[in-house]
């Protein structure tokens, strides 16, 4: 087995490596600003200051206020504070405050929130409707995505009902990378609440919600632009820290805290700021942002040239074909059949997945990680699993396993050349056993 010249990663979708800019910024922390940002002595109105700073920067680049940034533990814990937050404010007080945008009829009777989310959304979106549904707390529609999996914002609309009180949907997949039209879902938004409120006088519900952990490196993320109410990510996937979060959450949004404690992050977040993840985050962001146009063509390019290089497999005796969404079993004549999952253009310039039929995908993923190439099947918060991506079977129900090569900033085109061989050398090995 040939042995690729460096070790090749395509999991950026699951964590980046850190730039240096990052990591030296965040030793600067470590080594001199270790104090408390909530101490009143000189050092710990130092660390306050570099910590005011970061969020500025954060605010300024998403192009919102420093007060509308709260820094949590990632963007697991920011979802959650972003749903649970909603509900919770609700339920200090039904009939006033928070819930005063909804209409009065509703609030005096037995008022039951409802959510509108997707079925490919995070687990921790997903598994925060669950447990709210499950405690009773609210009721949830999942939106079906559609074959290419990309959810149709009509299908948003129609789902809102006069108790929604938020809408969340994922800016980019985790798994299958499909960009989800958060623009023209905050747009339905937007026409339903104007019609309501002629009847209801009920301004702020829906708000909208939208995890763009996978969407930051690519998709423009000025929040005003995409018409969002609260919007999560995290450090890891921008080569920053693990352990660092943002949940912007727009003026005079009602929400409630998630957790007891002190009263850091306004109130919403309790707990010692972590300082050096922060910085980290907010560096990260700053380069992220700066190399963004450029990193999206050259991406974009080279995963084209990964699906071109795939479908030119064919040639090479194994008879492939390129099927979006399709059943790859139906496909009983081919040898292998591999299938995109997801959009071919709608999707993260970084991000290839595919279902090849017949061959166990951790099969496949360990053959490449014994080529030293190093890719995933499903999202690596569901790697425990034994079924195959829930997300995969959103849009092909019977789809036997996918595999997930995420492309990042050090990835060439000599990278793609050895995966695609490595890849035909795999199948043609593992033909004996699973044609
Ligand atoms: N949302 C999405 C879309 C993600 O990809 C991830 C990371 N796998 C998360 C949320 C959770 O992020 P964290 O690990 O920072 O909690």
């Amino acid at each position: 087995m040939e042995k690729s010249k460096r070790k090749i990663y395509l999991d950026h979708a699951s964590a980046t490596p850190m730039d240096p800019n990052v990591v030296s910024a965040m030793v600067e922390i470590f080594k001199k600003d270790f104090a408390n940002s909530s101490a009143i002595h000189d050092l710990g109105v130092e660390t306050k200051k570099i910590l005011e700073q970061a969020r500025k920067n954060v605010a300024e680049i998403l192009g919102a206020h420093s007060d509308e940034i709260i820094f949590t533990s990632g963007a697991t814990e920011s979802n959650n504070l972003a749903i649970m937050g909603i509900i919770n404010a609700g339920k200090i007080n039904l009939l006033q405050g928070p819930w005063k945008g909804v209409s009065q009829t509703i609030a005096k009777s037995s008022f039951f929130p409802h959510l509108v989310t997707t079925n490919i959304e995070h687990s921790s979106v997903l598994e925060t409707c669950r447990y709210l549904e499950e405690t009773k707390q609210a009721e949830v529609t999942y939106v079906p995505i559609e074959a290419n999996g990309i959810v149709s914002p009509k299908k948003i609309k129609k789902a809102i009902k006069p108790n929604t009180i938020l809408v969340s949907v994922m800016y980019a997949n985790n798994e299958i990378g499909t960009i989800q039209p958060i623009r023209e879902i905050a747009k339905e938004i937007r026409h339903y609440k104007k019609t309501k409120s002629k009847q209801q006088k009920a301004e702020s519900y829906p708000l909208f919600h939208t995890d763009a952990t996978q969407a930051i490196n690519y998709l423009p993320i000025k929040v005003e632009k995409l018409g969002v109410d609260l919007m999560s990510f995290n450090g890891s996937k921008i080569y920053g820290p693990k352990g660092v979060g943002v949940l912007y959450i727009k003026r005079k949004t009602p929400i409630g805290k998630i957790m007891q404690g002190g009263d850091q992050e306004f109130g919403l977040r309790p707990g010692t700021e972590n300082v050096a993840g922060i910085i980290g985050l907010a560096e990260a962001l700053k380069i992220a942002e700066k190399i963004k146009e450029k990193e999206v063509k050259r991406l974009t390019k080279l995963r084209d040239y990964f699906f071109m290089e795939l479908t030119n497999l064919q040639k090479q005796n194994l008879k492939f074909s390129r099927v979006l969404g399709l059943d790859p079993d139906q496909l009983e004549n081919f040898d292998f059949v591999f299938a995109v999952n997801g959009d071919l253009k709608n999707r993260l310039p970084n991000n290839i997945n595919i279902t090849i039929s017949k061959i166990p995908s951790d099969l496949l993923v360990l053959e490449f990680s014994a080529r030293e190439i190093y890719i995933s099947e499903k999202s690596a918060c569901k790697s425990g699993e034994k079924k195959g991506s829930y997300v995969v079977k959103a849009i092909s129900p019977k789809s036997s396993g996918s595999l997930r090569f995420s492309l990042g900033r050090q990835t060439t085109k000599a990278d793609i050349d050895y995966v695609i061989k490595s890849l035909s050398e795999i199948l043609k090995k593992l033909k004996k056993w699973y044609h």
